[in-house]
């Protein structure tokens, strides 16, 4: 025992018997070996140390994965002191040196050492020793145990903590391979999970890609079947037919050929706004009058069924700008549905009115309604809800051209239904915000996005307004198209992947033969920094997703007004 009632080392070497040290070693071996958790080995590796040599506290410190700094990761015996005691770079501090230069050190006094860097344990470290923790892979860290007295460790103890931290080490060498392992295990459960969704998505497309082709095939059928019969019967005298019926026949092959270019104009219309080239003409009209001519051409089909058809614009002279004619389409195809689906001496109303910055209109029924679970899909392409009752005429394109179609102009669209009990289709126009818009044409855009909705979105609205839109889904898609062609412009997303957005703006403004291509970031990061991040990296300006459609064109076009002043 020494003065202050502690054993001193030397006792304590003496007195620990040949036996005790050699179980205890033999114990370090096969608790190392057995567990595969990190915290597990560590806080053993700290306990058996504690059992073999006397310390006042130990750290243990983890090289982080940029290989550049230690960190704290345990201590003993206070385990709460771990997120106080501080980050070493390496190289820093005893504990930084021993570590980057591989070397055991042992200091009778480190607050005397020159390479002393305070822990901040609430004493100063006397006695130290410092081990680095190292596999036969690599460096994975370092161990410290430190007495509050000048008591230097003896060789025995060193050499008793150098077997603790040479199995430990491989036992951490080996936790992190297994946590690495389970961690790309996950990854790939992971990736596989996505992969069926994709699967599930490209299967449900070819599902509905081959229904719509068996649907279109049958709803070209039965108009130029109609078209074909009548005609035959008139061209080849077939029946004696009186002049009333022989007039019935021509109209119905008129009605039948104005089906057939409806939907011939349907697939059209949305081909084009597929591919960014759907063009609104904006006028200023009254709402009350667009609803009126809808009104006389779908009269005939609600009095055919016997059902009300009632329309209501508050103010009555409310006026608003628009394309008219495709205004005019989005009520047709809601009041033409909202027609086919309500059963004979059903009601079927239009309101319009004002909310907000909006027009507001919604055509409701009291139909058959849409089940919860559909209430989404109705939207997208080709899709048709299963109508056991009677077939109903039709090519599951309406809704989808009609919402593409209010989207153009600024607005939204949505749907209320009941089964049984009708549904409200409702959309919004902006009343301002949407000037007449400037023709750009021959102003050329290129987008470079990953997300396919995001990129649509944009080319449908360039491509309105007389932009020539051209994608690429990737950083090295942009590359390539950014310099093997001419553009105004480019809208860049941030986070692609692959090459992010960032690192190709630099590269791109590094080229001498696109270093003046102006490039405006579009990004979903709403972070403070971001936008100081895309300027620095030679962005123009800065937009962010999800874009407000009544401004985009105005932010994209004095991006392109500034790039034609310079020119
Ligand atoms: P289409 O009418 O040519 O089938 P749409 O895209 O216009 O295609 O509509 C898609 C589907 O949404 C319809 O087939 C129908 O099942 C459902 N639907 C649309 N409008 C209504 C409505 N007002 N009431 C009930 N179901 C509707």
């Amino acid at each position: 025992m020494n003065p202050s009632g502690q054993t001193s080392p030397e006792e304590w070497g003496e007195q620990m018997d040949d036996k005790v040290i050699v179980d205890l070693l033999g114990q370090v071996g096969s608790l190392f070996t057995s567990s595969l958790e990190l915290k597990e080995t560590i806080n053993f590796m700290l306990r058996a140390a504690a059992n073999l040599v006397m310390f006042d506290t130990a750290s243990v410190f983890l090289l982080d994965e940029d290989g550049r700094h230690l960190s704290a990761f345990a201590t003993y015996p206070f385990s709460e002191n771990v997120a106080s005691v501080a980050k070493f770079a390496l190289g820093e501090g005893i504990i930084g040196w021993a570590a980057e230069q591989r070397k055991v050190v042992s200091v009778a006094d480190a607050t005397k050492d020159r390479r002393f860097k305070s822990l901040d344990m609430g004493y100063a470290p006397k006695s130290t020793l410092v081990m680095p923790l190292e596999s036969p892979r690599q460096l994975l860290g370092a161990l410290t145990i430190s007495r509050r007295e000048i008591q230097p460790f003896s060789s025995l103890e060193q050499a008793l903590m150098q077997v603790i931290v040479s199995q430990a080490a491989i036992s951490v060498d080996n936790a992190r391979l297994y946590s690495n392992q389970k961690r790309q295990l996950a990854e790939i459960a992971q990736q596989k999970r996505e992969l069926e969704v994709a699967n599930a998505q490209i299967n449900e497309i070819s599902r509905l890609k081959s229904e719509f082709l068996a649907n279109m095939s049958h709803e070209l059928r039965t108009p130029l079947n109609a078209i074909l019969g009548f005609s035959e019967i008139l061209k080849d005298n077939l029946v004696a037919l009186s002049p009333e019926k022989q007039q019935e026949c021509l109209e119905n092959i008129h009605a039948s050929g104005k089906h057939l270019l409806e939907l011939v104009n349907d697939v059209l219309d949305l081909s084009k706004i597929e591919a960014g080239r759907m063009e609104l003409s904006y006028d200023r009209f009254d709402v009350l009058s667009a609803l009126r001519e809808v009104h006389n051409v779908i009269r005939s089909l609600s009095e055919r069924r016997d059902i009300q058809l009632t329309m209501e614009v508050v103010p009555e002279t409310l006026e608003i700008r628009a394309d008219k004619s495709k205004f005019k389409q989005v009520l047709y195809n809601l009041l033409s549905n909202a027609i086919k689906f309500t059963p004979q001496g059903g009601r079927v109303w239009v309101d319009a009115h004002v909310s907000d910055e909006d027009l507001t209109v919604t055509v409701g029924d009291t139909g058959i309604g849409i089940p919860r679970e559909h209430q989404n899909k109705i939207f997208d392409e080709f899709y048709q809800l299963e109508q056991t009752t009677r077939r109903v005429e039709g090519t599951g394109l309406g809704l989808s051209l009609t919402q593409r179609l209010v989207q153009l102009h600024g607005g939204r669209i949505s749907v209320e239904s009941e089964p049984g009990h009708g549904s409200r289709f409702t959309f919004t126009l902006p009343l301002t915000g949407i000037d007449v818009p400037a023709v750009h044409d021959g102003k050329r855009i290129l987008i470079i996005e990953d997300n396919k909705s995001n990129r649509e979105l944009a080319q449908m609205v360039l491509g309105a307004h007389g932009y020539v839109v051209d994608i690429a889904i990737d950083g090295n898609e942009g590359l390539y198209k950014a310099r093997h062609d001419a553009y105004d412009l480019v809208l860049m997303d941030i986070r692609l992947p692959g090459m992010d957005g960032l690192t190709l703006t630099r590269l791109l403004k590094s080229d001498p033969k696109t270093a003046t291509l102006p490039i405006v970031a579009l990004s979903a990061n709403a972070m403070k920094g971001d936008e100081q991040d895309a300027l620095s990296a030679g962005c123009i300006g800065y937009i962010t997703k999800p874009i407000e459609v009544a401004t985009f064109v105005e932010q994209v076009s004095e991006f392109v007004r500034q790039r034609d002043a310079k020119l």
